[in-house]
């Protein structure tokens, strides 16, 4: 979750700093502009000052035809002849050239002519005038003076006009007013005294004025002001002053403003080409972002599939080793210790053959949510496989550990509601603590799986916590295996045959039993020997041997039946009636002559597979037997599918008989079982007179054990067969077996 806030406020980031770039680009482009604007808006107001200054320049010159001309000097100065003012300056500037009013001034700058409107004006009316036109008069004179002091001869060649020109607000109006300085052009006149008259020509600056002056200029919307006045403040200014510097009008104009018209034109462009970038570059940033994330998203995938279980969500074997190694690391430095539960489910195999892999996974699943619960808040639970679980517990109390490791087997003992209906089962722990001086975190899982392997053997559904002696038994059974493994391969076993022998003491048949004594262990019990051979995968070289010695052995004794002991695992191998055949051809011996001595787990646990294998034996001609009868199973529908020709009868019933009444009554009704399914009932480990009695007394017509005789060499059974008595410890004489030969 940080994690994507995170991202989304780097989004936001770059988002901002996206757009802030925009508005810094917008506010540069418009300063640009203003100050592009400003640049134009002064060379607007400079071309508009000159221009002014050029047009009243230019209504000046009007004047200059009417005063450089050698009439006007005749007739304005040498003599003053008001008809001829009236008619060429006065009604001539009126009409021709628009000019408001004229006067003529005389060399003392008095006005002896004045025509306003088109109309002669009193002299009187001037002194409205005199004022303002007061300073291009005396500029007028000046410049007059300045040429009449640097000429030697005046006169003498047609002299520039002297003009002045002023604007200056008169009564209303906006007047242009001009001097000009009256003097001869080409012709013979001369002025008579020092100063010449001067024209003073008024002309009004009208609307008409004004537009043709905007247009000239290109100024939009001109128009003028009276006095200084800057009314609107997005218009162009330009002041219009007077002879006296005053500002006495102002020109108005709307500016061109050329840096805004090109911001307006441009800037929705430029705008539109920044935000599509950003946009751009927002879309791929998210895509890049996504992507990235998508990778690291698969990589914690990865991560989590490579240290996790698939079905239960569990950490896997891989995990566990790496949590036990940092745990080990942190005990072996003065840390806290702790304890590695190894758990394994008792039944679960049943349940997976049976009712198939996917109500197996629904088991595992409920476990595993059970075993969480159990692992409280540090969690530290993992599958290793198969049914096998662990629990890592910072504890070391046993106490504590008893504790939780009953309550863990109460837990998972609890019914579980499958798919297929209630079922229950039972599971065996083995606990081990994680020593300072342990070699590595590998070694508590050792231990731990040795004191799981412990409390199977001593029944499973129950714990144990992991002792030395664990190790010593191991090494020893490790010490056993090796041992067995080279004693099978150098020969150094034996068989032994037990004489079964009918009422009558008549030997009947014998049971093949394997013996083996250890140069290093002394004598080992099959019983300890044959199951650790199955664990060891030594039991197909084992029975190759026990197999071939007492088939061989039985060509000694023909008439004979003998009795060989099949284990589990042998009967599971498909091959085995194969091999079990073939051995029968090699050895010369007929199937008939042997029995097959099974346990009722053999028949219980494998269904058809076996059923079939059986049949194929019998069909052969072996005849078959159950061992250990009515110790294992509870089910007798066995019997009645598998082709059973004979069922022994388990020794801790004979013991039992004599004892308690009810062990009577549960014999005799075995006795019946076997008979009424048509089958031999052969009773084991009968050491008494008192239990062969009773035995005989319920009808078990077969026997076998010290009472007849202990398992003998194959010489014994060899002087047995040939007639002779032999003695055996704990046998009774009374009951010792004896051969009839059957004449042939
Ligand atoms: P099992 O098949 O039930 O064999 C009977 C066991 O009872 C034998 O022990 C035998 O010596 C013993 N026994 C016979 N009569 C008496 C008696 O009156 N009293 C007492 N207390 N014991 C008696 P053994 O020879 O130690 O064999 C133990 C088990 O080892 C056998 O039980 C059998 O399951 C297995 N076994 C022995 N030989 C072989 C073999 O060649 N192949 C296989 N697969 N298993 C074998
Ligand atoms: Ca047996
Ligand atoms: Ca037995």
């Amino acid at each position: 979750m940080p994690q994507r806030a995170k991202a989304r406020n780097q989004f936001w980031a770059v988002a901002a700093g996206g757009g802030a770039a925009i508005a810094a680009l917008t506010a540069t482009l418009h300063l640009m502009a203003a100050d592009y604007d400003r640049l134009a808006l002064d060379r607007e107001q400079t071309v508009v000052n000159n221009g002014m200054q050029s047009r009243a320049a230019e209504v000046g010159q009007q004047v200059v035809p009417q005063a450089v001309w050698d009439d006007a000097v005749v007739n304005l100065d040498n003599r003053f002849d008001r008809a001829w003012a009236h008619d060429n300056v006065g009604t001539y500037l009126h009409v021709t050239n628009g000019f408001a009013f004229s006067w003529v001034l005389d060399a003392r700058d008095m006005p002896i002519y004045g025509m306003s409107d088109g109309a002669d004006a009193a002299l009187g009316d001037y002194d409205r005038l005199a004022g303002p036109a007061a300073r291009i008069v005396s500029e007028v004179r000046r410049k007059e003076a300045d040429r009449s002091a640097h000429r030697a001869n005046p006169g003498a060649e047609p002299e520039a006009a002297i003009v002045a020109n002023t604007y200056d607000l008169i009564g209303n109006d906006l007047v242009i007013l001009s001097a000009t300085l009256v003097q001869p052009d080409f012709g013979s006149a001369r002025i008579k005294a020092g100063r010449a008259p001067i024209i003073l020509t008024g002309r009004v600056v009208d609307p008409a004025f004004v537009e043709s002056f905007g247009q000239r200029y290109m100024l939009a919307d001109a128009h003028l002001h009276h006095d200084d006045t800057r009314l609107e403040p997005d218009q162009a200014h330009a002041g219009i002053t007077n002879s006296a510097d005053r500002t006495v009008a102002t020109l108005d104009w709307t500016p061109q403003q050329p840096g805004s018209r090109l911001l307006g034109k441009f800037l929705p462009i430029v705008l539109a080409i920044m935000a599509g970038l950003l946009a751009v570059a927002l879309v791929a940033y998210r895509k890049n972002h996504a992507a990235t994330k998508a990778v690291v998203a698969s990589e914690a995938r990865a991560l989590h599939i490579a240290y996790h279980d698939a079905l239960t969500g569990l950490g896997n074997r891989r995990a566990m080793d790496g949590r036990l190694s940092e745990a080990f690391t942190a005990v072996a430095t003065g840390g806290p210790g702790y304890a590695l539960y190894s758990i394994d489910l008792d039944n679960f195999k049943e349940l997976n053959d049976i009712s198939g892999h996917a109500v197996g996974d629904e088991l595992l699943k409920n476990v595993a949510r059970r075993l969480r619960r159990v692992a409280g808040q540090q969690g530290l639970c993992y599958r290793m496989a198969g049914d096998e679980f662990a629990l890592i517990q910072f504890e070391t109390d046993p106490n504590q550990i008893g504790h939780r490791a009953e309550r863990t087997l109460k837990i998972l003992a609890r019914p579980y509601a499958l798919s297929i209906g209630r079922f229950q089962l039972t599971a065996t722990i083995g606990v081990a603590f994680a020593h300072a001086a342990d070699t590595d975190s590998g070694e508590a899982l050792r231990k731990a799986d040795l004191a799981l392997f412990a409390a199977k053997r001593d029944g499973r559904g129950r714990f144990a916590l992991y002792e030395p002696a664990m190790d010593e038994d191991l090494r020893r059974r490790r010490g056993l295996v090796e041992a067995l493994r080279r004693d099978i391969q150098a020969g150094a076993l034996s068989m032994v045959y037990q004489p079964q022998v009918d009422r009558n003491r008549s030997m009947i048949g014998v049971e093949a039993l394997v013996r083996w004594t250890s140069t290093e262990f002394g004598p080992v019990s099959p019983a300890v020997f044959v199951p650790l051979a199955e664990e060891s995968g030594l039991i197909e070289s084992l029975s190759a041997f026990t197999l071939s010695q007492s088939f061989k052995d039985s060509l000694r004794w023909p008439g004979l039946k003998m009795a060989v002991n099949i284990s589990a695992l042998q009967l599971k191998d498909p091959a085995f009636a194969d091999r079990l055949l073939t051995l029968a051809g090699e050895t010369g011996v007929s199937p008939t002559g042997i029995e097959l001595e099974l346990t009722e787990g053999v028949l219980v646990d494998r269904g058809q597979g076996a059923s079939a294998r059986l049949d194929a034996l019998r069909e052969a001609g072996f005849s078959i037997a159950i061992d250990d009868f009515g110790t294992g199973y509870s089910s007798l529908s066995y019997l009645s599918r598998f082709p059973i020709g004979k069922i022994k009868i388990d020794r801790s019933f004979v013991i039992d008989m004599g004892q308690s009444r009810s062990a009577d009554v549960l014999v005799k009704s075995i006795v019946q079982l076997g008979r009424s399914l048509n089958m031999r009932v052969i009773a084991e480990g009968v050491e008494t007179s008192d239990q062969w009695l009773r035995l005989a007394a319920v009808g078990c017509n077969e026997f076998q054990g010290y009472l007849a005789s202990r398992p003998v060499p194959a010489e014994d059974i060899d002087r047995l067969y040939a007639g002779e008595r032999i003695q055996v410890a704990g046998q009774d004489p009374d009951y010792a077996p004896e051969h009839h030969r059957v004449a042939a």
